[in-house]
């Protein structure tokens, strides 16, 4: 291998910093990894310390660059993705954060998003952003900050404070503090940029009562997003992709036709439908957004997004100690053979598309003398399969369209066990590609066409390969009889919800 060959990724994700080395043909060369901490200060807040978002990085880059053998001189680009909505306001010359980051799952801007909706602004929201009121969105973030921190206002006012989600961040600290840039997708998630104009939109920061001043300037997904600061890797090395997590993934997926669907489950769950050039809203709680920009040319997208996934494994794993690693879910969840009635509804953060509801907690249904850790374990698994039902559901009454089948990848991808009942679930097949780093193959993918490795999404479509289908085999009476526990189970717990606030 000569020349300027390989292409390195930074994936941020929400519970571990990652750099993945690809070569030109799009195969994993390397992959360092950390995990990163996230820190619960009150019921419903999550944070996290952006010092260790960026040394986190800064350290699995380095790593992976110190083992090149060919060279840090081979790496032809550099393409970001990330955690989205996770809220960072730091200040520009001191390059200091002002509070944690405010990570996507915080809910402590829940009460802010329902007088917005009681004040019946819902609908401008909607038309000008693709996405509704919750809090899962960085502007009420942002507005805490600037009301709860001592100072940050005028300061924000001054010109002196920056925001910027993780990949604006991670690009600023990367830059030397040379460029405060986003891209369209991290932008579209703000609710505070206009996907149809394409701008940053004056009435929502109004809303919101949030300067202008504050915001980064947003480019397409392939792009001159700057070099890196010399001092940090020896050499200058040029950022030519960015992209938010699942909008990568999506790319990685090759999803690039109308009507193709990725689904990743990593800490949440992401289902996103390729919806072409024309900007459509949901009819069923969906959210609309930016698929990627490729020179000015928008490619919109509908998305169902679902807080807890992989996350409800890390809580078997971590707060009740069930396991020591993720992966011995697998074998409980096989060790019997359902579920015995139980069903676990993850909404540790509240529920996501298609019910949007903060207030909501998690629960578990259908316990018995003889419930026991796999059938819990087993029902965490499952609850992946009917709340991915939820959304292809509402996907299709959307699209008009039946999808035909489902990419999905992500760390509970490799759970095989899930990737049967999700079939199964969804009466349809489930397809694994071989590279399940599907958000870090998309951001390679997009610094490889800014480098010229690539002419375009073409070449990138024909890298994708299946490793493994799952047909769907349950009977459909079963199927539909234990998603009809799901839906009453979740119906309970909303009629639960209302009565105990
Ligand atoms: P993120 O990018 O959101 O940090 P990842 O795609 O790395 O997430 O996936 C990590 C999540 O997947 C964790 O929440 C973990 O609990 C879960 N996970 C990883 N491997 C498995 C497995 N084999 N079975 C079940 N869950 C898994």
């Amino acid at each position: 291998m000569s020349g300027r060959s390989v292409i390195l990724a930074i994936d941020q994700g929400t519970t571990s910093s990652r750099a993945i080395l690809f070569s030109a043909e799009l195969e994993i060369l390397d992959v360092q990894q950390k995990e990163l901490r996230l820190h619960f200060p009150r019921k419903g807040w999550v944070e996290q310390h952006p010092e260790d978002i960026w040394n986190d990085t800064l350290e699995v880059c380095r790593r992976i660059l110190q083992t090149l053998s060919i060279g840090v001189e081979s790496v032809a680009a550099i393409g970001i993705t990330n955690q989205r909505e996770t809220t960072i306001l730091w200040d520009r010359s001191t390059g200091e954060p002002v509070y944690n980051a405010i990570v996507w799952q915080d809910r402590r801007t829940a009460a802010l998003c329902q007088q917005l909706r009681d004040a019946g602004y819902e609908p401008l929201v909607e038309a000008k952003t693709g996405l509704l009121f919750d809090p899962y969105f960085s502007a009420g973030k942002i507005a805490w900050i600037l009301d709860n921190v001592e100072g940050a206002r005028e300061r924000a006012e001054r010109g002196e404070l920056a925001f910027g989600t993780v990949d604006c961040y991670l690009l600023w600290r990367l830059t030397g503090g040379r460029v405060h840039a986003t891209d369209v997708t991290n932008a579209s998630r703000t609710l505070l940029y206009n996907i149809i104009e394409q701008k940053w939109d004056e009435a929502l920061l109004a809303l919101f009562g949030i300067p202008t001043i504050i915001l980064p300037e947003v480019r397409d997904n392939v792009a001159g997003f700057g070099l890196t600061d010399p001092m940090l890797f020896g050499r200058e090395i040029p950022i030519g992709g960015m992209a938010g997590d699942q909008q990568a993934a999506m790319i990685g997926q090759g999803c690039f036709q109308s009507g193709m669907v990725k689904s990743t489950y990593g800490t949440g769950c992401f289902a996103l439908m390729n919806i072409g050039p024309d900007f459509r809203l949901s009819r069923n709680r969906l959210l609309t957004t930016p698929a990627y920009r490729l020179d000015g040319a928008m490619t919109y997208a509908l998305e169902g997004s679902i807080f807890i996934a992989g996350a409800a494994i890390q809580w078997l794993r971590d707060g009740l100690g069930f396991f020591p690693d993720a992966a011995v879910s697998e074998a409980m969840a096989l060790s019997v053979p359902d579920s015995n009635e139980v069903y676990f509804v993850p909404a540790f953060t509240g529920l996501g598309a298609p019910y949007w509801r903060p207030d909501v907690r998690g629960a578990m249904m259908g316990l018995s003398r003889e419930t026991t850790k796999a059938h819990i374990v087993r029902a965490a698994l499952e609850a992946q399969g009917y709340q991915t039902r939820d959304l292809m559901a509402a996907m299709e009454a959307d699209g008009g369209c039946e999808v035909a089948v489902v990419r999905i990848d992500g760390g509970l991808s490799t759970n095989q066990f899930m990737c049967q009942f999700l079939a199964d679930m969804l009466d349809r097949p489930v397809e694994v590609p071989q590279v399940t780093e599907a958000t870090a193959l998309g951001a390679a993918c997009l610094a490889g066409l800014f480098a010229g490795i690539f002419p375009g999404f073409d070449a990138v479509e024909r890298h994708w390969r299946r490793a493994r289908i799952y047909e769907p085999m349950m009977a459909q009476a079963e199927r539909e009889q234990l998603y009809h526990g799901w839906k009453a189970a979740v119906g309970a717990l909303l009629a639960y919800t209302a009565n105990v606030n």
